[in-house]
């Protein structure tokens, strides 16, 4: 079947309204992605250090923790990169890969910062309502 712009924007629509409890394809992730809709978290930069959010999780209840730490790990495979990404605080490497749920975007293995060194930024409980 020929790719049909509107009709793949529409299933996308459906599936970002939760009308459609499918998870989108990958060509609807590219649209998403081309929009720059998808919310980024766990990216740091040099002023958005990690370094800022450390021993934060510890006042967030364990139940929410283990969701969020669960639906990082649950994430599809959005896009592949040649290099490997290290963690900004310890160095250990994480991987080569962007995952999403479809609604945010985030690097592949970022549950080791919530995991690791207990670090929590504003909005991570947004992953699981
Ligand atoms: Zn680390």
């Amino acid at each position: 079947m020929p790719f049909d712009l509107e009709r793949e924007i529409e299933k996308l629509e459906s599936v970002r309204s939760g009308r459609d409890p499918k998870p989108p394809t990958h060509r609807q992730l590219d649209i998403i992605l081309r929009d720059e809709r998808l919310v980024p978290i766990l990216y740091w930069t040099e002023a958005y250090t990690p370094q800022h959010f450390v021993g934060r999780a510890n006042a967030v209840s364990a139940s929410i923790r283990k969701r969020v730490v669960a639906a990082l790990q649950a994430g599809e495979v959005l896009t592949n990169y040649k290099g490997l990404a290290a963690c900004r605080i310890c160095k250990k490497l994480l991987g080569s890969s962007d995952l999403t749920d479809g609604k945010h975007v985030w690097p592949y293995k970022a549950e080791h910062y919530i995991t690791e060194h207990q670090v929590w930024v504003p909005g991570l409980e947004n992953l699981v309502g």
